[in-house]
C-alpha cells in the first residue's frame, strides 16, 4: 500500500469491545468466576446468566456513554436485577459488593481477542489510528494500556463531551477531525453492524465488518467482513475493498432473503 493508491485509506478508525479487547469472552469468565464463589449465581446456566448480562450491558451503553449514570452505578444495578432474578433477598451494600468483586474479576481475566494487538501495531506502522468506542475514556485507555495498544492508537475517542454514542455521526465526525482526514479517505474496523458498520457507512466513512461471531449479514451493503486476526487478514486488500460498489474478498454473497 502507497500513499499513491488512490483505494488506500489515509487512516483506519477501530471499535475497541469485541473487535480489540475481547469483552464477550472477558464477561463470560468473570460470570465464571463469580458463579464459583456464589451458589445461588448456579441456578441459572451459564449461558443464560452471561447472555442475559451482556444484554444488560448493551442496554445500559448509551446512559454510560454519555456520562448519564457511571459504569460502576449502572454495573451495581445490573448485580441488584441479576439478584433478583435468582430469588435472592440480599442487603444494598452485598449487592454493591458483589458488583465490585465481579469488576475485580473482569479485570483479572480479561484477555485481547487473538492476534488483534499484534495486527494493529503492524498496521499502525503505516497508518494513523483512532480507536472510536462507546464506554467511558477512563475504562477504554485502561483497557488499551492491557492490550499495549496506548502508543499505537494516536487518538481516543469516546462519547464524553461529544455527547452522541455510536452510531450518532457526530462521534465519527470527531475522530475524523482529530485524525485530518475526510470520510471518504478512512476506513473504520468494528463488530458491530448497527453501531460500528451502518454508523461509519452513514457519514461516508468505508466499513469492514468484524464478524468474529459468524452472524448473518444483516443487510446487503456492500462492505467488507472479515472474522479473526489470526491468521492475518490481507489488511492491505481488505481496507483498498472500499467505496461504492466495493465488496471484500471475504464478504461472499448476501443472503438471498435480505
Ligand atoms: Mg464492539
Amino acid at each position: 500500500m502507497t500513499v499513491a493508491d488512490p483505494l488506500a485509506p489515509e487512516a483506519v478508525l477501530l471499535d475497541l469491545d469485541d473487535t480489540l479487547f475481547d469483552h464477550t469472552l472477558t464477561v463470560r469468565a468473570a460470570i465464571v468466576a463469580l458463579r464459583r464463589r456464589h451458589a445461588f449465581l448456579r441456578r441459572p446456566s451459564i449461558d443464560a446468566l452471561y447472555r442475559g448480562y451482556l444484554a444488560r450491558i448493551d442496554h445500559d451503553t448509551p446512559d454510560v456513554a454519555v456520562g448519564r449514570v457511571t459504569p460502576q452505578a449502572a454495573r451495581r444495578a445490573r448485580w441488584k436485577a441479576v439478584v433478583a432474578e435468582c430469588g435472592v433477598t440480599m442487603a444494598a451494600e452485598a449487592t454493591d459488593r458483589l458488583a465490585d468483586e465481579y469488576q475485580e474479576l473482569y479485570r483479572r481475566v480479561a484477555r485481547p481477542v487473538e492476534g488483534a494487538p499484534q495486527a494493529i501495531r503492524r498496521l499502525h506502522r503505516t497508518l494513523p489510528i483512532a480507536v472510536v468506542t462507546n464506554h467511558t475514556f477512563a475504562e477504554q485507555e485502561a483497557k488499551l494500556r492491557f492490550l499495549g495498544l496506548a502508543r499505537a492508537v494516536d487518538h481516543l475517542v469516546t462519547p464524553e463531551g461529544i455527547g452522541v454514542a455510536k452510531p450518532g455521526p457526530e462521534i465519527y465526525r470527531a475522530a475524523l477531525e482529530r485524525l485530518g482526514v475526510v470520510a471518504d479517505r478512512a476506513t473504520m474496523i468494528g463488530d458491530r453492524w448497527d453501531s460500528d458498520v451502518l454508523g461509519a457507512f452513514a457519514v461516508g466513512i468505508a466499513p469492514i465488518w468484524f464478524n468474529r461471531f459468524h452472524l448473518p449479514r444483516p443487510a446487503a451493503l456492500p462492505v467488507a467482513e472479515f472474522d479473526r486476526w489470526i491468521p492475518t487478514p490481507d489488511l492491505a486488500a481488505l481496507l483498498r475493498a472500499r467505496g461504492p460498489g466495493a465488496v471484500g474478498p471475504a464478504a461472499g454473497p448476501a443472503p438471498s432473503r435480505l
